[in-house]
């Protein structure tokens, strides 16, 4: 068994799953599973969400989609990043809906019908004031006239109109209001043309839980499938229903007394204070521990929480335990779900000034997932 692992507990991704679609009643759940499911395996993710009560799937990329259908998942599913270059035909043969976020993807999305013998499923995306992907109001009538032309010629149908929210982890935020209000008027738009779509969404994880107005048709949650809080104003993750679905384990590669004053690691960042057991630990930043954490993150051996000493190198670092006794082979916790006091990816995430998404979704992949809490 590998000495290093990341496991997943797919019961935790199955109950998470279940307080959302519980909590937003009769809205649709896609869970996002993008990113290799935010770093718990894309696949494995899938089918968990799906167990417990998801009913559409969302990722960026071609592949991704590709991928999930490779598995056997035949659940809707919609994929939103394809570029120019990507083969908009062998996503849409595999019955895979495509976001639409500007005038070229609907040219691409009506020549891959064509290809595939098929109406490609599209969800027409609207800027509502992010600034990111989406076609901005003012090119919105032009798309959806567009889009209604293609459909009435058989080579779309439009299944969704859609949108992205800037700050729904901040539920007060004045720009919440305004982004809902362009989006209704892109609904309208829409209306007027004719189109139909069966799913209207606009929430994120932050927006599920904290934001009805926005929830539609359909909610797309991501991290908050994985048991985390999508931000400290929505809340603390257990105080939300949720349940920390991925912990990093590793086990002491090697113990050693060093005298006082002794520098550890690369530029001695650290140096001991008093003679003390070194305890090394065969993780680093190319495992998605990240380098920031030098003297700053904690870890968990034996149960027992410590300061990470020194700097974090590419496949190790190392932990002063002082007078404890640490030996090879002892149980190593990186991160896990906060039971029993092991730090959480969240912990990591703010003593570095980062978010937990960040930490889990870069675990690398030399890091096996031990997949744990199937049905
Ligand atoms: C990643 C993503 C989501 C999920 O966001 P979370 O904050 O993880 O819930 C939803 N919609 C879009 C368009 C995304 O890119």
């Amino acid at each position: 068994m590998a000495v290093s692992a990341a496991r997943i507990d797919l019961a935790a991704i199955r109950s998470n799953v279940a307080a959302l679609k519980q909590h937003v009643g009769d809205p649709a759940v896609m869970a996002v599973v993008k990113a290799d499911g935010y770093g718990h395996g894309m696949v494995e993710s899938a089918r968990a969400a799906l167990a417990g009560g998801a009913t559409w799937l969302g990722v960026a990329m071609a592949d991704e989609a590709l991928a999930l259908r490779a598995a056997g998942i035949d659940a809707p599913a919609l994929a939103w990043l394809l570029g120019p270059s990507d083969d908009w035909s062998a996503v849409i043969a595999a019955q895979v809906d495509v976001g639409i976020y500007a005038g070229w993807a609907l040219e691409k999305a009506v020549a891959a019908a064509g290809a595939a013998d098929r109406p490609s499923r599209v969800h027409l995306k609207v800027d509502s004031g992010l600034g990111r992907g989406g076609v901005q109001p003012a090119a919105w009538h032009d798309l959806v006239e567009a889009a209604a032309k293609a459909q009435a010629d058989g080579s779309v149908e439009v299944v969704g109109i859609w949108s992205h929210l800037a700050y729904a982890d901040n539920p007060g935020h004045p720009t919440i209001e305004a982004q809902r209000h362009t989006f209704e008027d892109a609904l309208d738009v829409a209306a007027r043309a004719g189109l139909k779509p069966s799913v209207r969404h606009l929430a994120n994880s932050a927006a599920t839980l904290r934001l009805p107005q926005t929830h539609y048709d359909l909610v797309r949650p991501g991290v908050a499938v994985y048991g985390l809080s999508p931000g400290s104003e929505v809340g603390d993750a257990r105080d939300l229903g949720l349940t920390p679905a991925m912990s990093l384990t590793s086990r002491v590669a090697l113990t050693k007394r060093v005298p006082a004053g002794h520098g550890v690691s690369y530029g001695h960042r650290y140096t001991t204070r008093r003679e003390a057991t070194l305890a090394l630990v065969p993780l680093g930043y190319a495992d998605g521990v990240p380098r920031h954490l030098t003297n700053l993150g904690d870890v968990s051996i034996n149960g027992r929480r410590y300061r990470i000493s020194g700097t974090v190198c590419m496949d190790q670092f190392v932990v002063d335990v002082g007078d404890d006794a640490v030996a090879a082979g002892d149980d190593v916790v990186l991160f896990g779900n906060g039971a029993s006091g092991v730090p959480t990816a969240e912990d990591w995430a703010a003593a570095i000034g980062t978010i937990n998404y960040e930490i889990v979704s870069r675990v690398g992949a030399r890091v096996p997932r031990i997949y744990e809490g199937a049905p």
